[in-house]
């Protein structure tokens, strides 16, 4: 018979053995999915409130994995960032949004938004990577950099952001009101956007506690000047409310779900036209 301990010890070896493999399988997942182009960079256009013209775009991710089948972004990212991957991952939404850099119309106002992770706004890394991917390109695009409010706020390193602003990013605070430090960010980051969470969209005519909220960020970005973009638009209800108390830009279902880049030239064609 073998000691209490001994099998306790060999267990949890074994534990600590499957930890580490499927940690270690999961980086490799996405080694691999880069190495063999398993991600495809979507879009989902912006529209202008008042008349629906398309400002911009937001970059989307997405997964189609071989072996494992389609992951939703809101699975692998966070993975991405746990096994600090989100870095390579994000320069590589760059690098191919790049690549596909015609679909956009060559008008120095549309605008190209990312969403980049607090974990990659260290040492300048960021930075570099838009130089040598987006600038050495030569887009006519405005950029923006979608950061996300759930991210620890010590991550963020100020001068960099600094930095993106000589440069003429613009820095936008995602879901805003969702995490729990929205206004030492406003004052630490000076944004030049806020999007509103889609909750909060939601809670337009059926949530009185998160349709006061709504409220209040919309008076909170119109008194500091912020460009206001509401998320998760789906219905003329939403929209109509949005556009009434004065939100600049609305992004959605409504208007449009997201594509995949090389969607995008006729679906601004098919837009522009109705
Ligand atoms: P997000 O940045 O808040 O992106 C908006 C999400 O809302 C997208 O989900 C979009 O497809 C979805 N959406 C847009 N319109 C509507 C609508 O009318 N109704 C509803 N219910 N949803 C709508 P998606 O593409 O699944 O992405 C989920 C999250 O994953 C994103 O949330 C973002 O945080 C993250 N993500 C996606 N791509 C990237 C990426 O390239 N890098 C990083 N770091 N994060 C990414
Ligand atoms: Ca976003
Ligand atoms: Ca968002
Ligand atoms: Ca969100």
């Amino acid at each position: 018979q073998l000691p209490l301990a001994l099998i306790l010890s060999l267990l949890l070896a074994g534990i600590a053995w499957l930890a580490t493999a499927s940690r270690m399988s999961f980086s490799w997942e996405i080694n691999m999915g880069i190495a063999s182009r398993e991600f495809d960079v979507w879009c989902q256009p912006l529209l202008n409130t008042g008349d629906k013209t398309c400002t911009g775009v937001e970059i989307l991710l997405r997964w189609d994995n071989p072996r494992l089948g389609p992951i939703p972004p809101d699975v692998f990212i966070p993975l991405a960032e746990e096994h600090h991957l989100i870095a390579t991952l994000t320069r590589y939404v760059i690098s191919e949004t790049v690549r596909q850099i015609e679909v956009f119309p060559q008008d120095p106002h549309f605008h190209v938004g990312f969403n980049v992770a607090a974990g990659h706004f260290v040492d300048g890394v960021l930075l570099r990577d838009l130089n040598h991917y987006w600038f050495s390109a030569h887009p006519h695009q405005q950029l923006i950099v979608e950061l996300t409010e759930r991210d620890a706020l010590h991550d963020v390193d100020y001068r960099l952001i600094r930095e993106l602003h000589r440069k003429g990013i613009k820095l936008a605070i995602d879901d805003f009101g969702t995490g729990n430090s929205s206004f030492s960010w406003l004052e630490k980051l000076r944004p030049d956007v806020l999007k509103i969470d889609k909750s909060f969209t939601h809670a337009i005519g059926t949530d009185a506690v998160n349709s006061t909220v709504t409220d209040i960020i919309i008076a909170l970005g119109q008194r500091l000047k912020i460009v206001l973009v509401a998320e998760g638009v789906e219905t003329q209800e939403q929209a109509q409310y949005l556009e009434l108390h004065g939100v600049h830009i609305l992004q959605g279902y409504l208007y449009a779900r997201p594509m995949p880049l090389s969607a995008l030239p006729q679906w601004l064609a098919d837009h522009h036209q109705t």
